[in-house]
């Protein structure tokens, strides 16, 4: 059983007053709140530890580069990953793809050849691969959504081809909530030998993740949406198809010898990582990682879906209420429209009840426009949100509604 008041009591921003009310804080798909302790390793490394890594011979240079090992390991236990060689660390999701877009593409693809996404991809799951498409030629295919907000899988078959060179697909929509089978995507994929890269931003903050079991190839992460510090994040590449990619960016770290003639790249996973890193970063996501994990990714899942049934429920007895994304299978976010409220003008009176929730296309537009919709209005979750902050989430609704 999760401790609820106890948990809240580790995260200090919960105790915060907006406008003089309580912080109601139901943006947590946008960015996580981050527990003590995950505040005091920032300032313990730099107070105790720091140093750059990996280059220094000194004291405090080996112990900065074992913690950041250290939180490499955690990281590869985190999703059950197989070696710590094939976690790269990045400064987020967005850039996690951007290195596999690039890099992918560079190795793997040429004209004619196609990467299926899918119609409910965060831009950062379809910018990189137009960027590399356009230089390369190859096409992007898109799996339809259906009216329920779930990936159309009779499509997917027939996208699936011979010209398919990469699958590359969020795990769970950060605008409908709809949790993807990625097992059958992967499983599907692999039979005709194609990779599949998923998109874990929303993911690995709500469910327990094994790489092995999921079979992906590549996935990706955010450190801020898990609880961690902003500017980190985690790009889980096979060693295989990594060993045969090329860096994506140049310089310190990701080198063995340099000369004018030419250069010879590190080892994995230092080959995608140049420049000095964000150690410090790395170290508090570890953290956060522990964090998590007292607590128990089960539990923080079976609590989370208690509270987004309820939501679901309350919010439902809202009358105009209507969702964007009705899948039965779904983990963390329910975005909705009431009436012919605007979601910006739901989002700022809300704003002024304490009560703060994203409005927008949340880095989706493809998919607003699929359902001919400006944007939504979209609360999301984390295991130290309560029930009674969706009441008052629904009444402050119910206040809005009744001034338009
Ligand atoms: N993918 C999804 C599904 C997301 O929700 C987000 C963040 N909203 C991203 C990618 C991008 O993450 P970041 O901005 O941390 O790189």
């Amino acid at each position: 059983m999760i401790s609820i008041e106890s948990i809240r009591k580790d995260f200090p921003i919960l105790g915060r007053e907006v406008y003089g009310k309580p912080l109601v804080y139901l943006d947590n798909a946008a960015t996580t709140q981050k527990p003590q302790c995950v505040i005091d390793s920032i300032s313990d490394a730099y107070r105790n530890v720091n140093a750059n890594v990996h280059r220094g011979i000194h004291f405090l240079s080996q112990e900065a580069t074992d913690m950041l090992e250290a939180a490499r390991d955690n990281v590869r236990r985190f999703i059950g990953a197989g070696s710590t060689e094939e976690i790269i660390f990045t400064r987020g999701t967005t850039e996690s793809i951007n290195l596999l877009a690039s890099s992918f593409a560079w190795a793997f693809l040429k004209e004619d050849d196609e990467v299926l996404i899918s119609g409910m991809e965060h831009h950062s799951n379809i910018v990189p691969w137009q960027i590399q498409a356009q230089r390369y030629g190859f096409k992007l295919k898109v799996i339809p959504v259906t009216d329920l907000g779930e990936l159309d899988m009779d499509a997917f078959d027939k996208l699936l081809g011979p010209k398919t060179k990469l699958v590359s697909i969020t795990h769970v929509s950060n605008v409908l909530g709809t949790v993807n089978p990625v097992r059958e995507i992967v499983a599907k994929a692999h039979k005709l030998g194609i990779p599949v890269a998923v998109d874990g931003a929303q993911s690995v903050p709500h469910i327990s993740v094994n790489i092995k079991e999921m079979g992906a190839d590549f996935y990706a992460f955010s450190g801020h949406k898990i609880y961690g510090p902003t500017g980190i994040g985690v790009l889980f590449g096979r060693r295989e198809l990594l060993e045969k990619m090329p860096p994506y960016q140049g310089g310190g770290e990701m080198i063995k010898k340099v000369t004018f003639q030419g250069t010879t790249y590190n080892d994995l996973p230092y080959k995608f990582e140049a420049g000095t890193p964000d150690y410090v970063g790395s170290i508090a996501l570890g953290v956060a990682l522990d964090y998590v994990q007292n607590i128990g990714m089960e539990q923080i899942a079976g609590y989370e879906s208690e509270l987004c049934s309820y939501a679901m429920q309350r919010l439902g007895e809202i009358p105009g209420m209507r969702f964007i994304g009705n899948a039965p299978k779904r983990s963390g976010v329910v975005s909705f429209l009431v009436g012919n409220i605007h979601p910006s003008d739901m989002g700022t009176l809300l704003d002024r009840l304490g009560i703060a929730v994203r409005t927008g296309h949340h880095c989706a537009e493809p998919l607003m426009d699929r359902f001919g919709i400006p944007g939504t209005v979209r609360a999301s979750f984390a295991f130290y949100n309560t029930k009674a902050e969706i009441d008052t989430l629904v009444a402050g609704i119910e206040r809005v509604r009744q001034m338009f």
